[in-house]
């Protein structure tokens, strides 16, 4: 079953992304196995990495998922307004005059310093009503949090507070897709010195989590009350080397159609700049889609694309809403699909590719695939027995 998010841009538009929805179930149960005892907060941020913010956090409330996590305030409202009941957890930074409308959407928040949770626990107060919030921790990442050498402040602080639950603590990784773990357990080794605070004074410590995807496939944190899983969830591994330890396959797809056919000449250069050219009489393809959807102008002359289940180069520089595609000899005709991301026949393109031809990461390649491409979800769960 086909659920297009509307119908005419579906139809308008020959370029969509494929969400597979029944893919994105088996990894939910692959990830929710793994983690054993440990809570797993699904990570959403960035339209849930480019998926769809709003269709994957309904997909996975109704699997179960236990709490959410995103980056900004905005995509914990967006989530809220759309009927999400789910806890959320918004990681990043905050500005005091938000707190208000965290409290007001019962969206937990990252509280990075004592002023921060001062803020926070005025507010709640003023409005009576109780904020949630989880302590956050710097041990080595540099970005947001409490430094670990001065953090006991920060959960002294956390004593105080009446109107706020301390629901949790945590800190992030800075290199835990690696595959020397030094400054991981260099971090792992802070992170527990601050939390041996609620040991020494006979406390229970509020929920504790550290790992991302990398630090959940490599580290034993079995310690921790929860894990916070990202691209692990959408089928894609932080690192080529991490492959091995967990089977989860890719959600997005990402196809598109010829729109036009011909035979270039020799020393006709194809496209802006001239940086393409073929020697003989050659057949091109024109596609209709290019840095505008996301497709990095970086991958011109690099990438590859599927189409009638052969791989071929693309040429030439990407344009904006166009590119080209060299044939040589092969064949196509308008309309036919061509793969960008995924399989066709026995071929595949990896979002791993389009990274290493990019010079970036899978992370930048999901969440830079254009808002303007639709998405379509294709969901064969059986219907709900009555
Ligand atoms: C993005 C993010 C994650 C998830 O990282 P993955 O590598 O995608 O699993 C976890 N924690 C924090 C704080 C993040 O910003």
């Amino acid at each position: 079953m086909l659920h297009e998010d509307t119908l005419a841009t579906s139809v308008l538009r020959p370029t969509y992304v494929t969400i597979d929805l029944n893919v994105l179930t088996k990894n939910y149960h692959t990830i929710t196995r793994h983690a054993a005892d440990q809570k797993v907060i699904f990570i959403l941020k960035a339209n849930a990495y480019g998926h769809g913010l709003i269709k994957i956090a309904q997909h996975l409330e109704g699997l179960g998922a236990y709490y959410f996590g995103v980056a900004y305030l905005e995509e914990g409202i967006m989530l809220r307004e759309a009927g999400v009941k789910t806890s959320i957890l918004v990681l990043g930074g905050i500005i005091g005059n938000q707190i208000p409308l965290f409290i007001k959407h019962d969206l937990t928040i990252t509280a990075s310093s004592i002023e921060k949770l001062k803020q926070i626990e005025q507010t709640a107060q003023s409005m009576g009503k109780k904020a949630i919030a989880h302590l956050k921790i710097d041990t080595g990442m540099e970005r947001i949090g409490m430094h670990y050498y001065s953090a006991e402040a920060l959960l002294e602080e956390s004593l105080k507070c009446k109107h706020t639950l301390i629901e949790g603590i945590f800190t992030h990784f800075a290199n835990a897709d690696e595959e020397d773990d030094s400054y991981t357990l260099l971090q792992v080794s802070r992170f527990e010195s601050i939390l041996a605070f609620y040991n020494k004074r006979n406390l229970t410590r509020p929920f504790v989590h550290m790992s991302n995807s990398g630090a959940m496939l490599q580290l034993k944190d079995t310690a921790c009350d929860m894990i916070r899983v990202g691209i692990l969830l959408y089928g894609i591994y932080p690192a080529p080397h991490l492959k091995l330890l967990i089977d989860v396959s890719p959600v997005l797809s990402w196809q598109t159609h010829v729109v036009f056919f011909k035979v270039v000449k020799p020393d006709h250069p194809v496209s802006y700049g001239g940086a393409w050219s073929s020697d003989h009489n050659t057949r091109v393809v024109t596609l209709p889609l290019g840095y505008g959807d996301g497709y990095m102008r970086a991958m011109s002359n690099k990438a590859k694309v599927l189409i009638r289940g052969r791989k071929y180069d693309q040429v030439g520089n990407i344009c904006m809403d166009q590119m080209m595609v060299n044939l040589e000899d092969g064949t196509a005709y308008n309309g036919d699909e061509v793969v960008l991301i995924g399989r066709q026949g026995d071929e595949e393109i990896r979002i791993e590719d389009l990274a290493s031809w990019a010079g970036t990461i899978p992370y930048e390649i999901m969440t830079i695939i254009n808002t303007r491409v639709p998405r379509v979800y294709i969901d064969n769960a059986p219907s709900m027995l009555s």
